[in-house]
């Protein structure tokens, strides 16, 4: 079946459609050019900021967002070298700073925090971000549906990690008055529960030869059968569109009890399975069909960006995925496993989720450094506050916010072994412009800081470049109902040949006065998540692939893809899209996660060795090197402590931990 436009709803009008690129509405055109020769001879510092702009307010934007245009062009010409060919004269602000952070995201606004707790609340701090909100990962999506007020997590989720916070992290947590083990009396998930609603397989006929929607037989991991009944089991073997050998095969995995591998103990076994992908182990070991392989391809992306070609078998048995009972492994982590894999009670059992996600923390983060701006005092309020966004760049304020600002340079005044302060430069609204400070903390990706500083010795740069970000989209569709899920007893689509591999009606969460609905008839946020993988190709590859790919496609092939696998995976259920989708939101995140170290693309890490974090993080003169790529780990503890350790490099001042 293929639908046409019409049928889609390619042509409706969804939410500020306008907008589909992304635009912040309050930025002009010079912004959104952000070219650096332009405009040089009336350039002042006084030019208007789009953010003290009436009206301005990013998180209220669809169309694209994540990385939206009018964000990096500017790096990605300092990248290609044309932008210091083209740049005019720098126009000195006049600034001076105690500090000058350089990127806006929970690691930048968590050392400008843990900065005045060393050097004093009157010291003076400038962030400097590039694109139009703070937050960096950390993004809120708002839309209105038919009257109702909705909100979406654009990136970074929930409060949740892999190992436990560190006593630093969960001070910060506190201290925002985030209450992290409230959060069941916030969680209504139970309601999906009580409707019959469960996680369902979507095979496409691209495929599976033939499009399909089955209930899941397993939990998403794997972990768990989740179906002691069989019916599920009856389900799936009948309904989905697999060779009868492929069906059984599944349904061997959760019972193999063949050891593979005779004559090994458990530490040779997971040395053996570290060095192999989990692709490679089910077909050449399990010797299972290619279609189980194809229907498991995608069930690592939400961690890895990855599929199970790229994933190592010791972490899919980490993971909890199926195939590894006759191994009869000892608990506990082998050698090169993925942080991801290594389980921990303490670390799950620590776990929150604002209707936006992690962006209440960002937002909690900058009413503590800029007060006027996000009025309220407690983490329930944060929800519903509207920002005060021209009060973040205000001369009197201790810390200044500085969105839709490209940082392009940073110098020691007059070198790194003499400097008293160092020289920050920076794009906005086509402007050059330069600032002082007394100390630098890039708590920007890691791949961008070779071009902004040439004083990083070469080995320390070649590190920082080896920080591959994991590219990923998280998309918010706004429906104006879910009653097609409900027919379908859906509450979420892993969809492993899709476009989108996942789609999950939105948790049922309400923190003060955001109250989520509850109804199936009431508007809804489903999220819908793309990893773009290139498999068969080495880990790093495919982020490099996926990337392009993401620069590269128009806000419109997202929205024919949404359109079209909702009509395909939900129709049966009589879903419309161009009748029940209200608004999207494309967060795309070329520059996604911090790259997480992997056994099968990593010798050090499996053979031991030294990590390119650690040498890339090192501080010079002046600067220290924050984010979460500095120690590889794609987690918002991480970015605090990380931008915990940068502070404490630059300063005498002892910090408090916990
Ligand atoms: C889609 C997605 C989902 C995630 N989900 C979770 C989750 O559920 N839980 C979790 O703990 N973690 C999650 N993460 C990981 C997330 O990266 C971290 O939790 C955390 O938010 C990272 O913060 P950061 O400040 O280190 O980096 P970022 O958030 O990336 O912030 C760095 C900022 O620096 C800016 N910058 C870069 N170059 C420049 C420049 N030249 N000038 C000015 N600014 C610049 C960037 O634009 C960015 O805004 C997720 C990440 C993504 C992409």
């Amino acid at each position: 079946m293929s639908f046409s436009d019409r049928e889609l709803g390619m042509d409706r009008k969804i939410t500020r459609r306008d907008f589909m690129n992304g635009m912040a509405m309050t930025v002009s055109a010079a912004a959104l050019s952000q070219r650096p020769n332009l405009f040089a001879e009336e350039a002042s510092a006084q030019v208007q900021e789009p953010q003290n702009e009436r009206g301005y307010d990013p998180p209220a934007l669809n169309g694209m967002r994540g990385s939206h245009q009018g964000a990096y062009e500017v790096a990605h010409s300092l990248r290609d070298g044309s932008f210091w060919r083209n740049a005019a004269e720098p126009i000195d602000s006049g600034e001076t700073y105690d500090l000058v952070v350089v990127g806006g995201g929970i690691s930048g606004l968590s050392s400008a925090r843990f900065f005045h707790e060393a050097a004093g609340k009157q010291a003076r701090v400038l962030i400097l971000e590039n694109h139009d909100d703070f937050g960096g990962h950390a993004k809120r999506n708002e839309v209105e549906v038919d009257g109702t007020f909705l909100l979406g997590y654009g990136g970074t989720y929930s409060i949740e990690s892999p190992a436990p916070y560190s006593p630093v992290a969960k001070r910060v947590i506190r201290e925002l008055g985030i209450d992290v083990s409230s959060y069941a009396s916030h969680n209504n998930d139970a309601l999906y529960r009580s409707l019959g609603l469960k996680q369902k397989i979507f095979f496409d006929r691209e495929t599976f030869g033939a499009d399909r929607l089955v209930t899941s037989p397993y939990s998403r991991w794997g972990i768990t059968e989740s179906d002691p009944s069989g019916k599920n089991w009856k389900e799936f073997a009948t309904q989905a569109p697999l060779s009868p050998k492929a069906v059984a095969d599944v349904k061997r995995l959760y019972s193999l009890d063949e050891d593979l591998y005779p004559g090994l103990n458990s530490d040779q076994k997971k040395a053996k399975l570290a060095r192999i992908s989990y692709a490679d182990y089910l077909l050449r070991e399990v010797k299972v069909d290619p279609q189980v392989v194809a229907l498991l391809q995608a069930h690592p992306q939400p961690l890895y960006g990855l599929g199970i070609d790229a994933v190592s078998a010791q972490d899919a048995w980490g993971l909890g995925l199926p195939g590894f009972g006759g191994l009869k492994l000892s608990p506990g982590p082998g050698p090169g496993m993925g942080r991801d894999a290594i389980h921990n009670d303490e670390a799950e059992a620590y776990f929150f989720h604002f209707p936006d996600g992690n962006s209440s923390i960002a937002r909690l983060l900058v009413r503590s450094l800029v007060p006027a701006a996000v009025p309220g005092n407690s983490a329930s309020d944060i929800v519903t506050t509207q920002i005060h966004y021209d009060q973040l760049d205000q001369p009197g304020n201790s810390t200044r916010i500085r969105l839709n600002s490209t940082a392009v340079r940073v110098r020691h005044v007059p070198d790194v072994i003499n400097a008293k302060e160092v020289e920050v430069s920076y794009v906005q609204q086509g402007h050059l412009y330069t600032v002082k400070a007394r100390h630098c903390i890039l708590a920007c990706w890691h791949a961008v800081i070779p071009y902004l500083s040439k004083e990083i010795p070469p080995a320390q740069q070649d590190a920082l470049r080896s920080a591959e970000k994991v590219p990923i989209v998280y998309t918010n569709v706004a429906l104006r109902n879910w009653q097609s899920f409900q027919r379908l007893q859906a509450s979420s689509i892993y969809s492993p040949g899709c476009y989108f591999s996942e789609a999950s009606l939105d948790h049922r969460v309400s923190v003060g006065s955001y109250q989520c609905t509850t109804n199936p008839s009431q508007p809804i946020v489903l999220t819908m998540h793309r990893y773009p993988c290139s498999p068969g190709l080495p880990s790093r590859e495919q982020h490099r692939a996926g990337r392009q790919d993401l620069y590269q496609t128009p806000f419109e092939t997202f929205e024919r893809n949404i359109r079209e696998q909702l009509a395909r995976s939900v129709g049966a259920g009589e879903f419309d899209p161009a009748r029940d989708i209200a608004a999207i939101t494309v967060n795309r995140w070329p520059h996604g996660y911090a790259y997480q170290y992997n056994s099968l693309w990593d010798p050090f890490w499996l053979e031991g060795g030294p990590q390119p974090c650690v040498k890339a993080r090192q501080p010079y003169g002046r600067v220290a090197i924050a984010n979460a790529d500095a120690d590889a780990y794609a987690y918002t503890d991480c970015a605090i402590n990380q931008a915990y350790r940068a502070v404490s490099e630059l300063t005498v001042a002892k910090l408090p931990r916990g």
